[in-house]
């Protein structure tokens, strides 16, 4: 059946009257679960850790100071390809590369001022070898902000880090004069690109 034109105003009238009344125990009811939460935690033993006394122990993964690592060798990962200091949004990676006689190269010298780093972790995203890390390490605050520049022999740890079974130049050939593409541990043999011509 048809509703009136009375019905209709009625039912709006209505409607009016309640939207108002349902946003105040909608606030209401933020109020009150606000204050229960703030209630229980009044019966609740302090949580309060005695820092530096007592250091709380942070994810490996957590964003802090960052080091150079070594591989299962011992040599320095790092092959100064400059995809880090590309990647840094804040530019505060340089370095300059250097080449062994084997042919290998290596960062003749690696600086990162800290007091740009922003911590961001793209660095170690960027790095092929898994040589740049960031570490749980946050202590590293100084007064003096030259400081906390810090050069290849501040960086360069005797350890693999996060990754310490991964050997770059296990993949990519020991000396990087010898072995053809395909030679080395798990890596296929190139495509010959004119098989794929029809
Ligand atoms: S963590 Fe981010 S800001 Fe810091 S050196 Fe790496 S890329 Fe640059
Ligand atoms: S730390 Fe990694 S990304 Fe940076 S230059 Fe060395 S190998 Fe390349």
């Amino acid at each position: 059946m048809a509703k009136n034109n009375d019905q209709r105003d009625i039912e709006k009238d209505l409607g009016e009257r309640i939207a108002p009344m349902a946003e105040a125990l909608e606030v209401l009811k933020a109020f009150a679960d606000g204050f229960a939460t703030t209630f229980k935690h009044l019966f609740r033993k302090p949580i309060t850790e005695q820092y530096p006394e007592y250091k709380r122990p942070l994810p490996e993964r957590t964003r802090a100071r960052i080091i150079l690592t070594r591989d299962p060798d011992g040599g320095e990962r790092c092959v100064a390809c400059y995809l880090c200091s590309a990647v840094c949004p804040v530019s505060c990676i340089s370095m300059q590369s250097g080449e062994r006689e084997d042919g290998r190269r290596y960062a003749a010298w690696f600086r990162i001022n800290f007091g740009r780093c922003i911590y961001c972790g793209l660095c170690e995203e960027a790095c092929p070898t898994s040589a740049i890390q960031l570490t749980p390490d946050f202590e590293m605050c100084k007064r003096e902000i030259l400081s906390l520049v810090y050069e290849k022999k501040d960086l360069l740890v005797d350890h693999g880090g996060k990754d310490k079974e991964y050997n770059f130049y296990q993949y990519a050939g020991v000396v990087t004069d010898v072995g053809d593409k395909g030679a080395h541990i798990q890596e296929e043999k190139p495509v010959n690109i004119k098989s794929n011509l029809p």
